[in-house]
C-alpha cells in the first residue's frame, strides 16, 4: 500500500533474488493488492477494525495460495499486525524489526522517524525500535502535517515534486541530533535517497523487501 510502493517492492524482490541467484532466477511470489482508496478512508475515519478485517482476508488468501510467510508492504498497517496475526497461521516479517536490525548493524543509536502521522505519533512502530535500544526522534507537529499530506496527496498517487523533496530535506536537517533517518513510509524512497542527506538513510521498503528475499532463500 499504495500500489506505487507495492510496485517498488515487487521490483526489488525480483531484482535482489536475481542478484543472489543469477541466471533467469526471480522470486516465486503471491501478491494481494487491496484498494487503497478504501483503506485510506477507513484509516482517517478511525475504522481500524474494518481495515483489519480486509488484511485478515488478504492474508488468508496468501495462506490458501501456498505462501510460506507474509510481508505487509506498508509501515502504517503494521499497527494492525497483532490483531491480524491472531487469525493467520503464517509468520509475518515485521518491517520495523527488519529496520531495527539494520540500524543496529550500523551501531546507530538515535534516529529520526518519518512516516504517516499514525507511524510517527503512535507507539506500535516506535516501541519496536525502542525495544531494540534505538532512540527515536519525531518531527514537530507542523512538520508531521507536511509529511502526512505529501504522502497521501502526492506520493501515494505517484506524484514526486521538487518542493516536497526540499521540504523533507529541510525537516531532516532540523533534527541535528539524529545519526540516521528512517524513511518509515514505503513511498518516501520515491522522494529521498541516501544521496540527498549526510546522515545514514534507512529506506524501509528496500530493507523489508531485501530481508524478505533472504528469509525466503
Ligand atoms: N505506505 C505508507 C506506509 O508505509 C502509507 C500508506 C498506508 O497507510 O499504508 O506507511
Amino acid at each position: 500500500m499504495s500500489w506505487e510502493s507495492s510496485a517498488t517492492y515487487y521490483k526489488i524482490i525480483n531484482e535482489y533474488t536475481n542478484e543472489l541467484l543469477g541466471s533467469l532466477n526471480n522470486a516465486k511470489s503471491l501478491m494481494v493488492t487491496v484498494n487503497f482508496e478504501e483503506i485510506e478512508k477507513l484509516q482517517h475515519a478511525n475504522r481500524w477494525d474494518e481495515a483489519t478485517q480486509i488484511l485478515i482476508n488478504a492474508s488468508k488468501s496468501l495462506q490458501d495460495g501456498g505462501a510460506d510467510f507474509i510481508v505487509i508492504c506498508t509501515n502504517t498497517m503494521h499497527k494492525l499486525l497483532p490483531q491480524i496475526a491472531l487469525h493467520v497461521e503464517l509468520p509475518f516479517l515485521h518491517i520495523a524489526q527488519a529496520t531495527a536490525n539494520e540500524i543496529k548493524k550500523d551501531k546507530i543509536k538515535r534516529v529520526l522517524l518519518l512516516g504517516t502521522k499514525f507511524t510517527m505519533q503512535e507507539d506500535f512502530y516506535k516501541q519496536i525500535l525502542i525495544d531494540n535500544g534505538i532512540e527515536v526522534i519525531i518531527p514537530d507537529f507542523n512538520d508531521m502535517e507536511i509529511i502526512h499530506k505529501v504522502i497521501y496527496g502526492e506520493l501515494c498517487l505517484g506524484v514526486v515534486k521538487d518542493d516536497s523533496k526540499s521540504a523533507f530535506i529541510k525537516i531532516i536537517k532540523k533534527a541535528k541530533e539524529a545519526q540516521g533517518v528512517i524513511l518509515g513510509c514505503t513511498e518516501i524512497g520515491m522522494l529521498i535517497s541516501e544521496n540527498d542527506i549526510d546522515i545514514n538513510v534507512y529506506d524501509t521498503t528496500l530493507i523489508h523487501a531485501k530481508e524478505a528475499v533472504r528469509m525466503a532463500l
